[in-house]
């Protein structure tokens, strides 16, 4: 009989290449199943986001501590972050019964000074872990203590044997992490990661690549970055700059590449419809009903689009252009050529308002040129809903302008040519796809793909919309109609908040009408923020008491909400206490100046979506930014950006540089590209390197079916496959 050794019994000594599909499912294993990590630790975990040992591997510390060099005491300064290493040599604790806190201090000697120690709020296990006479290492910052001593509050600690002291000397990292979890137990799990599972992560880059930009080996580098070397450089490590950064960005990025050209190239394989330039019967007509002439980016984007539908390929097209750009009309044409082609179109907007304002707009338009349009939205009454489903379901409608309600379930429009989603990073992928699938239901009979045009306000450089959507067709609105005044913009201390508010009264005896914006709804005890909703009150009596003021935030039903903002656009309403839900689209050209509170609180990008609000008219308009807070520079500096520049997509440029692309370009806002770890400001660079890479590589092998692509499919799919819907790469 032959005897079958069971694996586990194999000698360690050199583990053989795990098998690429092996590796990736083990990294997709819960992070319940890691030494220390119990049932309740991992809920925690998974609520902060970390399901995986994946998951918890690209986690990786948002700084480092540098403890290889110890300083004396005696040398500390106040405001330094440093190592120590000395005795304890006296702990005590104190209740206090205020505060219902137990706190803890203690005195730490090294021979050259003593330095306080103290935890104003001491868990019990910290108090049982101490004791008197033991050798500890401390890191933190330095303060000035009582009794003329030098203290760090809450410091790192980890009690040393005092034999071995050099085996704490090293570059330690610090990672965010859940409440209640401390870095050092979120060390030894991110270690015990790395140890048990660090084999699994894929680094399958193709070997010229790494030759060529003198990559580190990614799995290598993911290691390197969690457990640095003694000989690394701090410095790199804290600006995300090091060696073992790039490597791992570059790897993110290639596949992301790959995984959206190959979405790409799918596309251009599918049928889609066909729109002939030749039936001319709307869009034709469209042009003499216009009430002004186009701009030369409006033709120019207008001839991208028309193209784009003349080919028999699905179109996905992203419409770039600044608030105010004009993309309205863009979209209008758009749907007209459908419609005149024999299709319907369906033109989705991310809020009720939205949706309405477009409706009204239109529905002149469509009058004259004899389309049936509708306005489809959830708040609509259910019988009136349901006759305009059944007269899309028919036919009878051939343009519909809705909120979510055109992706529901209900809803059918059999000959879906064009979808178009305004603001579209206020969608995500899933109603995009939602939206795609709307004519698909119709027997058996595969039906061409829609074309779907994607409008965006959110500017961004070009060279990232590249990388974030490079799946997509993009055209670029990058001029604004004629005859707009600039939005004279001031930033001013609070202190002078009474000037604005003169502001606004002249503003409103003059006939114009104000915004008034706050960034929170409900006063919060925390922020000493000023509120929407107590503002609304406070002004109503006080300032603002002879104009008629009304409030509108994003907690207010829907109905109420279109309500206000109803009258607001009617003029009935003079001055709108808001949140930031008039951020988005809202066009009442008679508002002529607007207050944004805290403006430090907000993006620049939400700023200057915001202030596109006003300066639609033709009147000369305003915007004040009321700025809290000390000296802090670097937000005033930000702010200085609003005073300067009009122009999105410089302003989008300069929030990039100032504190890079969390709140512009948030990758949720992408909708598509979710980066785990690169960020788009600081790595513009070697994103664009990895795109180049990426789409070299499939231009030599574009299936990647060749045997050198095989684990990089693997890997594609492995991270990619869900959410670029590359169901069919193999
Ligand atoms: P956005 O790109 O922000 O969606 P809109 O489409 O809402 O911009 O257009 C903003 C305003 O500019 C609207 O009132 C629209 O009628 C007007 N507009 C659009 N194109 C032109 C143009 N070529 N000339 C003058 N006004 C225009
Ligand atoms: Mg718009």
């Amino acid at each position: 009989m032959k005897a079958e050794r069971p694996r586990t019994d194999r000698a360690p000594a050199a583990p053989a290449a795990p098998n690429i599909r092996e590796s990736l499912s083990a990294l997709r294993s819960s992070v319940r199943f890691l030494k220390g990590v119990g049932p309740a630790r991992a809920a925690q975990l998974e609520a902060f986001g970390l399901r995986t040992i994946e998951d918890l591997l690209f986690h990786l510390p948002f700084r480092y501590e540098d403890r290889r060099a110890v300083a004396k005491i005696r040398d500390a300064l106040v405001g330094e972050e440093k190592t120590f290493i000395g005795r304890l040599i006296a702990l005590g604790q104190h209740f206090n019964p205020r505060r219902r806190q137990r706190m803890l201090t203690g005195m730490l000697d090294d021979g050259t000074g003593r330095l306080g120690l103290v935890w104003y709020r001491a868990p019990s296990y910290l108090v049982e872990g101490l004791a008197k006479g033991q050798t500890l290492v401390i890191h933190g910052k330095v303060e000035a203590g009582t009794g003329g001593h030098k203290q760090i509050a809450h410091p790192e600690f980890e009690v040393i044997d005092p034999a071995d002291p050099p085996d704490h000397q090293k570059i330690l990292p610090v990672y965010e992490r859940p409440e209640g979890i401390a870095l050092k137990t979120m060390r030894k799990w991110i270690a015990e990661a790395v140890e048990t599972h660090g084999m699994h992560v894929p680094a399958f880059l193709p070997p010229v690549v790494l030759k060529k930009f003198a990559l580190l080996d990614s799995r290598a580098a993911l290691q390197r970055l969690h457990l640095p070397e003694k000989s690394d450089d701090v410095e790199a490590l804290n600006r995300s700059t090091s060696a073992a950064h790039r490597a791992v960005v570059f790897d993110e990025c290639f596949y992301l590449q790959l995984g959206l050209a190959l979405r790409r190239q799918n596309r251009t394989g599918r049928s889609g419809i066909a729109f002939t330039r030749e039936k001319k019967s709307l869009t034709q007509k469209m042009w003499e009903l216009l009430p002004f002439r186009l701009t030369g980016a409006q033709e120019k984007v207008l001839q991208e689009i028309a193209l784009d539908m003349a080919a028999p390929r699905p179109m996905q097209r992203l419409l770039q252009g600044d608030v105010g750009s004009g993309k309205t009309i863009v979209g209008w044409f758009a749907a007209l050529r459908a419609v005149e082609n024999g299709f319907q179109a369906v033109w989705m907007a991310p809020t009720e308002l939205l949706a309405e304002q477009h409706y009204r707009n239109l529905k002149d338009f469509a009058a004259k040129l004899g389309v049936p349009i509708a306005l489809l939205t959830g708040s609509m009454p259910a019988k009136a809903r349901h006759e305009i489903i059944d007269g899309i379901k028919e036919g009878r409608v051939s343009f519909v302008i809705g909120t979510h309600a055109v992706i529901q379930e209900n809803v059918r429009v059999p000959r879906l040519g064009l979808g178009i989603i305004d603001e579209q990073h206020r969608f995500g992928v899933m109603q995009r796809m939602a939206l795609q699938k709307l004519a698909s239901c119709r027997g058996a009979v595969a039906l061409p793909e829609p074309d779907i045009l994607l409008m965006s306000a959110t500017p961004i450089p070009r060279s990232l919309a590249m990388v974030l959507y490079g799946d997509l067709e993009i055209s670029w609105l990058n001029e604004l109609p004629p005859g707009r005044t600039p939005v004279e913009t001031r930033l001013v201390r609070s202190a002078a908040r009474a000037r604005a508010y003169d502001l606004v009264c002249d503003e409103v005896r003059k006939g114009r009408q104000a915004y008034v914006v706050y960034p929170l709804v409900e006063a919060s005890e925390k922020l000493e923020v000023r509120d929407a909703t107590s503002m609304a009150a406070e002004l109503s009596r006080g300032v603002f008491k002879d104009c008629r003021v009304a409030l509108i935030h994003g907690r207010m039903s829907a109905v109420e909400r279109d309500d206000t903002m109803r009258r607001f656009k009617d003029g009935d309403v003079q001055i709108l206490v808001a949140t930031t839900v008039i951020e988005v689209g809202i066009d009442v050209s008679n508002a002529s100046v607007m207050i944004i509170e805290h403006a430090e609180r907000f993006g620049l990008s939400q700023l200057h979506q915001l202030r596109g609000r006003v300066g639609r008219g033709q009147h000369g308009s305003y915007c004040v930014m009321i700025y809290y807070g000390g000296n802090n520079s670097e937000a005033l500096e930000r702010l200085r950006v609003m005073e300067r520049e009009r122009d999105g997509f410089k302003i989008a440029e300069a929030d990039l540089q100032l504190r890079g692309p969390g709140e512009m370009i948030g990758t949720r806002q992408s909708g598509l590209a979710d980066f785990r770890i690169a960020n788009l400001a600081r790595d513009s660079r070697l994103l664009l390197e990895a795109r180049e890479e990426a789409l070299a590589w499939l231009e030599q092998d574009p299936r990647l079916a060749r045997p050198e692509s095989r684990a990089m499919k693997a890997v594609l799919k492995h991270r990619w496959a869900g959410r670029l819907e590359l169901g069919n790469i193999g």
